[in-house]
């Protein structure tokens, strides 16, 4: 399987004329992608092979050379591609989308890494070329430990995102085949432990000391914002913690938050829940993470629809609000009890197994502990 990373590079290190220069350089990008934008939203948009030479001439007084006009008339293909896969359902929310020229998206016709053997200070020099009026820039360059990582374990492409902070290399990467193996999990995520897995194990207690910190900090401020980074942190450590896990572990499912407001019913029910656990942006956070994480391991990552997972009894099936008392569950009907959210572990596994997608894990070995 081979699954693309990329990773920042901060361009703190360069010269202030340099990175004046470079906004320079994106400010206009910016304007020369709305041109081709507003002309292909009119005209319609052709296929990115089909640009033809009087397309690209077609930004009247700029100064960005033909090749960098090209990559603008290709980005605002992109972009208007995007809003309409976006919102395909919804065609009366479509709107032309507006470059900010605060990014830009260049290949190997515009930049360049050049290593740097030279000098210890730096790792490289993004060489920036061909972008008109006979610009050329050279920004320093400092590797760190993940982009170290990503170097060590696959091979970068050409291609780059470029803005005035930093500049995103991008890397690909061969895991080799997934696994196919015996061993299913199923997570819970919740504000008292952020994972709990069906077998029993618990990971991230101290999750919800996490998330009360955020919302004693103003909206906005920077309390928040660092508040929000100590919980990004704590959710990248219990995902390591559960990678540890992953040579057993040849698939792991989770509860999905997508779409959840198409039903009423059910948007309800979620906001709910959602003031006990850990908020949307943490939620969604946390996800990534971890299925990129079993991407990296060769782990399936599936998903299953949000219904009471907590109320329903594992044993007997007997679904009830009644079922769930704060962290405890106890069912009305069997009396099975145990921890809330181990129970919802096991039926969002079950409901995975059980369910259409899941047909081909049935012979699974679902119960096993961690030792
Ligand atoms: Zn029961």
């Amino acid at each position: 399987m081979k699954l693309i990373r990329s990773s920042k590079c901060s361009l703190k290190f360069a010269t202030d004329s340099k990175r004046s220069e470079l906004k320079r350089v994106l400010t206009e990008y910016g304007r020369v992608c709305n041109i081709f934008i507003e002309h292909f939203w009119k005209n319609g948009t052709p296929s990115k092979s089909e640009l033809l030479k009087e397309t690209v001439d077609l930004p009247e007084g700029t100064w960005l050379s033909a090749r960098l006009r090209k990559v603008a008339a290709r980005e605002a293909i992109d972009m208007i591609t995007a809003v309409k896969e976006r919102w395909k359902n919804k065609p009366w929310k479509i709107s032309m989308p507006v470059h900010k020229g605060r990014r830009a998206l260049v290949s190997c016709t515009i930049a360049e890494l050049q290593d740097k053997k030279d000098s210890s200070e730096f790792d490289a020099w993004l060489h920036l070329s061909s972008i008109g009026e006979k610009v050329i820039l050279d920004l320093p360059v400092k590797y760190h430990k993940h982009i170290n990582k990503l170097f060590a374990q696959g091979k970068r492409l050409n291609s780059y995102i470029l803005t005035e902070k930093y500049v995103q290399l991008s890397f690909e990467i061969d895991t080799g085949p997934k696994k196919s193996g015996k061993n299913a999990i199923g997570i819970d995520t919740g504000i008292k432990a952020l994972a709990s897995l069906n077998n029993g194990s618990q990971f991230g207690l101290a999750i919800e000391s996490c998330v009360e910190r955020i919302k004693r900090c103003d909206h906005g401020s920077q309390g928040q914002k660092q508040a929000r980074r100590a919980m990004r942190q704590r959710i990248d450590e219990v995902v390591k913690e559960i990678v540890k896990h992953f040579e057993k572990i040849d698939l792991v499912v989770v509860e999905k938050l997508k779409n959840m407001n198409y039903k009423s019913k059910l948007k309800r029910r979620l906001s709910k829940n959602m003031r006990r656990s850990i908020g949307t942006w943490a939620y969604r956070y946390w996800l990534k993470r971890l299925e990129q994480a079993c991407e990296t391991n060769r782990v399936s990552f599936r998903t299953v629809a949000p219904f009471y997972t907590s109320q329903t009894c594992p044993c007997c099936g007997h679904a009830d609000r009644g079922n769930r008392v704060l962290q405890e569950f106890r069912c009305l009907k069997c009396g099975h009890a145990g921890n809330a959210d181990i129970v919802a572990a096991r039926n969002i596994l079950t409901r995975f197994l059980t369910g259409v997608y899941g047909a081909r894990y049935k012979p699974y070995e679902t119960m096993f502990s961690f030792s």
